[in-house]
């Protein structure tokens, strides 16, 4: 079949590596440009936190050799509390439990050659889609540079194309569709924490690092070059929000006095780098009739705070082509059915993500967190893969995001009862010590 994709992200391209693995045509139009040629300065990249999910479902076509090379492995966070001590928390009970820090630039550009290396898989670069025609189905797609515009047929057309889908809006035009879409009132801008004059890591490399502040956030992922990027997340309005910040040194010197040493080009980054949206996304259908379907952000944004955006989307292209291998030749019950197994999941993720939010924000500097943690990190130890922390089973392995929920729900309930039996039992020790003294 002829596959069009509109979007080279991770899922796009991801995505055209399993199709061309099953002998499909496969075009991909990316708006922007071939990241591979681009230089440091122009390619600026984000860093993503890649976890067991994303793991497999490269390793699914075979590409986690030649990846590792191009990540940081983060053994768990450190979080840094102004006037407090520095903590490491390991991520997981065992030592594989860690996750790997990579540049988006650097991850996708390998899919592309993966990919653009198979017969049948072309890129157009440059290309925006702007219409959807489901029925044919066909794409209208628009150089960027000229402005020229062609209509492009296909058997199938995937959006590929992130949180703001057009092939999604095309999709759901004139549709009985649900669309939730929640934009946080906080916004996020990067930062770099670069590497010091000798060339060292100016802070621990191999973690990912916190610094919780109330209302504000920074979240920094190490890079190869022993730089990290770090990103300042913070509400957009009312006080200490991006509103009102006019001087970002004494803003970090009141707010964040321990980051402020790491970033010695913080005035001028800041001034230069945009505040950017966080968004989530819910939304059905994903499909229609066999000849659309929706992979990635596209059809389920989440906020960043689990880390598992990317992951996720990784693993809808494992899923969609395994749904496409149980039903050959009837791309409708596949795509129903990858609908079918993926959307319980990823709405269990946004919950997640969620969640997440607040404990990175408040819960990190909380003992009563602290202590819970460790409870949880004892008992893994204690029933070794038979008790899981719920973040480990969210980062560390690739039980479905519901299932770990619910795992997490019933572990948790385990451990109130055992909290209120062991309290009644010393109650009812004491109790009986008064009643013996003859009170
Ligand atoms: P996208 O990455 O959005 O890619 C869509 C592609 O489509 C883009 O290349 C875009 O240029 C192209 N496109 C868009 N519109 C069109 C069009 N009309 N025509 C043609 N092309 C188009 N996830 C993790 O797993 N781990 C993390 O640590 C992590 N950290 C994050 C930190 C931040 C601050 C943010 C915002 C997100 C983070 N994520 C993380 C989430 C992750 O970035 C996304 O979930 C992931 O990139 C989704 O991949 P995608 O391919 O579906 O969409």
């Amino acid at each position: 079949m002829r596959f069009l994709i509109a979007g080279a992200g991770p899922a796009g391209t991801l995505l055209a590596c399993y199709l061309a693995g099953r002998g499909h045509q496969v075009a991909v139009y990316e708006r922007r440009q071939d990241p591979r040629g681009l230089n440091e300065a122009e390619g600026r990249s984000i860093n993503l936190g890649l976890s067991a999910r994303g793991v497999r479902a490269l390793g699914g076509i075979g590409l986690m050799d030649r990846i590792w090379p191009l990540t940081v492995p983060m053994r768990g966070r450190v979080v840094h509390v102004p006037g407090g001590p520095t903590t490491f928390h390991p991520y997981g009970t065992r030592d594989d439990e860690i996750l790997y820090s990579v540049l988006r630039r650097d991850l996708v550009a390998l899919l592309i050659d993966h990919a653009a290396a198979q017969p049948g898989v072309s890129f157009h670069f440059g290309h925006r889609v702007v219409e959807l025609d489901r029925e044919a189905p066909a794409v209208q797609v628009v150089e960027e540079a000229t402005g020229e515009s062609a209509r492009v047929t296909a058997d199938v057309v995937v959006g590929a194309d992130g949180a703001f889908s057009a092939v999604r809006t095309q999709l759901h035009r004139g549709v009985r569709a649900d669309h939730h879409q929640e934009f946080l009132d906080w916004g996020y801008k990067e930062l770099t924490i670069p590497a010091a004059d000798d060339g060292s890591a100016r802070v621990r490399l191999e973690a990912l690092h916190v610094w919780p502040g109330g209302d504000g956030l920074i979240v920094a992922h190490p890079n190869r070059d022993n730089s990290l990027t770090a990103t300042l997340f913070l509400p957009y309005e009312g006080p200490g929000g991006f509103a009102e910040i006019t001087d970002p040194e004494a803003f970090f010197a009141e707010r964040f006095p321990d980051a402020l040493p790491f970033m010695p080009d913080l005035a001028k980054e800041y001034a230069d780098n945009p505040v950017a949206h966080l968004v989530s996304i819910r939304t059905s259908p994903w499909h229609d009739a066999g000849r659309v379907v929706l992979i990635g952000d596209a059809c389920h944004a989440v906020y960043p705070f689990y880390g598992q955006g990317m992951n996720s989307s990784l693993e809808d292209c494992l899923v969609l082509d395994q749904c496409l291998g149980a039903h050959p030749g009837d791309p409708e019950r596949a795509f129903a059915e990858f609908q079918r197994a993926r959307r319980p999941h990823t709405d269990v993720l946004d919950e997640l993500s969620r969640q997440n939010f607040v404990e990175l924000r408040e819960r990190l500097r909380s003992p009563l967190h602290h202590a819970r943690r460790q409870a949880d990190l004892l008992l893994a130890r204690m029933f070794p893969g038979r008790w899981l922390p719920l973040y480990t089973m969210i980062s560390h392995t690739t039980m479905p995001y519901a299932d770990a929920l619910a795992k997490a729900r019933r572990q948790d309930a385990l451990l109130r009862w055992a909290a209120v039996t062991a309290a009644g039992a010393t109650a009812l020790v004491a109790m009986r010590k008064l009643v013996r003294k003859g009170h």
